[in-house]
Parts: structure tokens; C-alpha cells; sequence
């Protein structure tokens, strides 16, 4: 286990402690497949379980990408919010795929407490819901509507590109949600959306994908 796993060694910038959080090995992260929503499901070790940092001491959850970038109202939020309360978990030693999920769930309080973007707040969502995948749990479906109501506002009111999404691939993202929580409908509007993008010229994967998808939904309104 210690080939795949290494510590990381974080300061938390919430209560200026240090702690020291597990990640996988570049190494070991052997790519099975790719699902239409763009969730990879790994070999033997998901690095999606050590995504999310944990600061033990107060209870401050973030990814890694997002744990330091904190405005000063933000910081400050934080702060109170987490004041006074008492940490009775850790999350810095292995993890299962509950404790990844947890770690998840307490990023999302964070990220709605700091006033995170809805794009960031999506991305939390996506993730917890390929989680439920994993586990084969219908939550994935609860997820799968967050992701998909978030990513639609932030569409509407962020700027493009959403974290590594362009504009067509969010489309394309909020069709394929659409599709899988069966909203068929919407899921034809976005996927007509994208396959009219001009930026589909700069991404013939994703509109190969679009035209998959879309045949995909054409057959499930057939069944309906
Ligand atoms: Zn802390």
C-alpha cells in the first residue's frame, strides 16, 4: 500500500495547523473505462477519494485546486461557520469510498458556506453522484440533479470556460445529465445546442459524443 499511497503535507488556512493527507500515485491510477458523463472509473485506485483535503483540527474541507484560493470574506465565513464546533472525524489516513463520499459531502457544506461558485459547487455534486455510482446506490440520481441544476445556472450566469469545461462541452454535460435523470426534452435542447457550437470544430470528440448521446435519447423517448 505504501507504493500507492504518499502523504501530502497541507496547511490548513482556515487555523494555520498542519496535517498531513493521503494521495494516490499517478502510477496507479489505471484508467477501466469512461462514462458518457465524464466519470472515469479506475482500475484498483480511485484518486477521486483523496481529492478532497480535510483539516483535521477544524474541520475546514476543499479540494486540493481550491483549498488555499480563499477571498478574505471568504476566509472569514469560514471562520465563523466552523467556530466552536468540535472535530470528532478524521479523514487523513486510507480511505474507503463512504469516507470519500463524506469528504465530499463536508467540501459541499463549505463550498455553499463560502458562497462558492455554482460551477464549483456542481463539480462537488458530479462527483459525489459518480461516487453513488460506484456503490450502486439511487443517491446517484439526487446528485446527478444537483450537478445538473448548479451547472445550469452557472451556464447561464458564469463565464466561460467552467473550471476545464468549454461552453460546448457544458452542453453537452447538461444534455447528458438531462438524459440520464430523464428529462428528454431537455436533454434534446442542449444536445442540439452543442452540435450547433462552432467550437465543435476544436472538439470533434465532444461531438461524437453529442451525436451518441442524442441517438441515445431518441431511443429512450421510442420506449416512453
Ligand atoms: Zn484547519
Amino acid at each position: 500500500m505504501n507504493e500507492i499511497l504518499y502523504d501530502k503535507n497541507v496547511k490548513c488556512p482556515i487555523c494555520n495547523n498542519s496535517f498531513s493527507s493521503k494521495k494516490v500515485r499517478v502510477s496507479a491510477c489505471v484508467v477501466d473505462r469512461r462514462d458518457e458523463d465524464f466519470c472515469i472509473h479506475y482500475k484498483d485506485f480511485n484518486p477521486v477519494y483523496y481529492e478532497i483535503f480535510v483539516c483535521p483540527h477544524c474541520g475546514y474541507a476543499a479540494s486540493e485546486n481550491s483549498f488555499d484560493n480563499l477571498s478574505l470574506v471568504e476566509l472569514n465565513r469560514i471562520k465563523e461557520m466552523l467556530s466552536g464546533k468540535i472535530v470528532g472525524r478524521s479523514f487523513c489516513d486510507e480511505r474507503g469510498i463512504n469516507d470519500a463520499i463524506d469528504s465530499f459531502k463536508l467540501a459541499l457544506f463549505i463550498a455553499d458556506t463560502r458562497g462558492a461558485k455554482k460551477s464549483m459547487i456542481a463539480g462537488i455534486c458530479l462527483k459525489i453522484a459518480w461516487l453513488y455510482r460506484e456503490l450502486k446506490d439511487e443517491k446517484e440520481m439526487v446528485f446527478l440533479k444537483y450537478a445538473l441544476d448548479n451547472y445550469g445556472i452557472a451556464y447561464d450566469k458564469e463565464e466561460m470556460p467552467l473550471g476545464n469545461l468549454d461552453e460546448i462541452s457544458v452542453q453537452y454535460l447538461l444534455g447528458e445529465l438531462s438524459r440520464r435523470i430523464g428529462k428528454l426534452n431537455d436533454a434534446v435542447f442542449w444536445f442540439n445546442k452543442a452540435v450547433n457550437n462552432p467550437l465543435r470544430v476544436n472538439n470533434p470528440r465532444i461531438e461524437k459524443m453529442t451525436r451518441e448521446q442524442w441517438t441515445a435519447v431518441k431511443q429512450m423517448s421510442k420506449k416512453d
